[in-house]
């Protein structure tokens, strides 16, 4: 038998030792809000949460969960559906800690840690009139976001989050730490943008900030579902031709009128032309006009996107949407339960060369979107079933679908996000970074 000294320390006790961040253990205050992410549903329970305080933390936690051989969950914002970020029995690196924003208003730029959420950004840089894409709900983490791409209300005018990234500070398989950039690492700066989190920690995003002011507007009809197909058919005709500044959006809701409308980033005077081509739909059920401020803007779903309810989701993208595929969507508002979206890409996401990023789908002309939100799990399969039933119905218009707004759904999901040229140089990517598959907790690319 070796010597008491020679046996490797408990892994509490080796993390303690290696880290400045705080080592949770079950039963310890701070495990259980550690682990619980947005989605209810998912209830697993690492074997140990590394609270990481800055790059060298997220270090050692890789080199000793590769040691141990525990599975790698990283915690950005929590937001995925699938619970990703959440090992069961092994060791999660949670990154809330490492949430701070610096802005540089002369460079336009802002160094970004890798646990921060949405706000923490639009709070920093919006003092001085600036923003870059991000999601719409505030308490998302841009770490998720932006490694999968991100769009938001500024992607038609300004690309994707992952186009505005420049530089990534990485912390790899192996435990190192790198800087991927156009100059350093382009395979892994390729891959970063849109490939998720397979690749490594990312422990800071270098992001490129625009002038966009400070305002924005908010326009929405509600029409009768039953009779919406005209309307809806000419609304998202103008997203054909409407400014990038727009971003029109078509709901529709289990029971629910169908909502046509429109979100503006700029002043909202200017959207006024927007706002008649609205009105000229039809006499609406209601009509709402909200002048707002931007970071108003960017706070007004996170209510309804709330932590703490069982959810699911499934999307598409889309490139046409014959007057069949509108029915079907129509059709969504007879569900028992769930909602749905059509929103407007094109613009700026499109301009990109398609090789040029990871992130896929450049061409789709709008993002589908359903989900369903529930609090008891006896409605689990209720709910589930419904959102499968109704995205089923918009398959035969798919043409892929967005990685950052799927759940779990295996390798063949995986595929359908990327298809096949960027999903071979993607499993490339990966050989060459992570050939042991050491992040697997994601969407994941597996080494070629
Ligand atoms: C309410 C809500 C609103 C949303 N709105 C939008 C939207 O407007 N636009 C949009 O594009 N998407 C949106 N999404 C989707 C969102 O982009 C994804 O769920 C994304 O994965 C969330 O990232 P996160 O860091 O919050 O999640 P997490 O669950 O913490 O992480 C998701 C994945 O990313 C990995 N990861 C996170 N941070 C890092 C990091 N720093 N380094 C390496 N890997 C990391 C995790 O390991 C995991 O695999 C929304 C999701 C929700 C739930």
């Amino acid at each position: 038998m070796p010597p008491a000294a020679a046996l490797p320390a408990a892994l509490p006790d080796a993390l303690r030792g290696a880290v400045r961040g705080e080592v949770l253990v079950p039963g310890a205050p701070g495990y259980d809000d550690a682990r619980a992410v947005w989605n209810a549903a998912v209830d697993r329970r690492p074997a140990v949460v590394v609270r990481c305080a800055g790059s060298e933390d997220v270090r050692a936690a890789v080199r000793i969960a590769r040691e141990r051989g525990l599975p790698l969950g990283v915690r950005g914002g929590g937001h995925s559906a699938a619970g990703w970020a959440v090992p069961e029995g092994g060791l999660m690196i949670d990154l809330s800690r490492m949430g701070g924003v610096d802005v540089d208003p002369g460079a336009g730029t802002a160094r970004v840690q890798g646990g921060a959420l949405l706000g923490s950004l639009d709070a920093a840089a919006q003092p001085y009139g600036l923003a870059t894409t991000a999601g719409i709900v505030s308490h998302t983490g841009i770490g998720g976001l932006a490694l999968g791409g991100g769009v938001g209300w500024l992607a038609r005018l300004l690309g994707t989050t992952c186009d505005n990234a420049t530089g990534y500070e990485v912390v790899t398989a192996d435990g190192g730490l790198v800087h991927a950039s156009a100059e350093e690492h382009p395979d892994l700066f390729w891959a970063l943008r849109g490939g998720g989190g397979n690749f490594g920690v990312v422990t800071r995003f270098d992001l490129r900030l625009h002038d966009v002011g400070t305002r924005a507007l908010v326009a929405e009809v509600d029409l009768d579902a039953a009779t919406g197909l005209g309307p809806l058919r000419d609304w998202l005709a103008t997203a054909e031709v409407a400014p990038r500044r727009a971003t029109p959006l078509a709901e529709v809701r289990a029971g629910g009128p169908l909502t046509l409308g429109f979100v503006w980033v700029g002043e909202p005077d200017d959207a006024a032309p927007w706002v008649a081509r609205l009105d000229a739909l039809g006499t609406p059920l209601a009509r709402r006009v909200t002048a707002l401020p931007y970071l108003e803007l960017q706070r007004q779903s996170d209510v309804g996107a709330a932590h703490g309810f069982r959810r699911y989701m499934k999307s598409h993208y889309l490139r046409e949407l014959p007057d069949a595929a509108l029915e079907a969507f129509l059709a969504h508002a007879e569900a028992e339960v769930g909602a749905a979206s059509l929103l407007a890409c094109g613009g700026a996401i499109a301009d990109v060369d398609p090789g040029a990023t990871a992130f896929t789908h450049r061409d789709a002309r709008f993002e589908y979107d359903t989900g369903a939100r529930w609090e008891d799990a006896s409605d689990d399969e209720r709910h589930v079933a419904s959102c499968r039933r109704l995205a089923a119905t918009m398959e035969p218009w798919s043409v892929g679908a967005y990685v950052n707004a799927m759940g779990d759904e295996g390798a063949a999901g995986v595929h359908r996000a990327y298809g096949a040229a960027t999903f071979a140089r993607l499993r490339a990517v990966k050989g060459a970074w992570d050939p042991g598959n050491v992040f697997h907790l994601n969407q994941n690319v597996p080494p070629a």
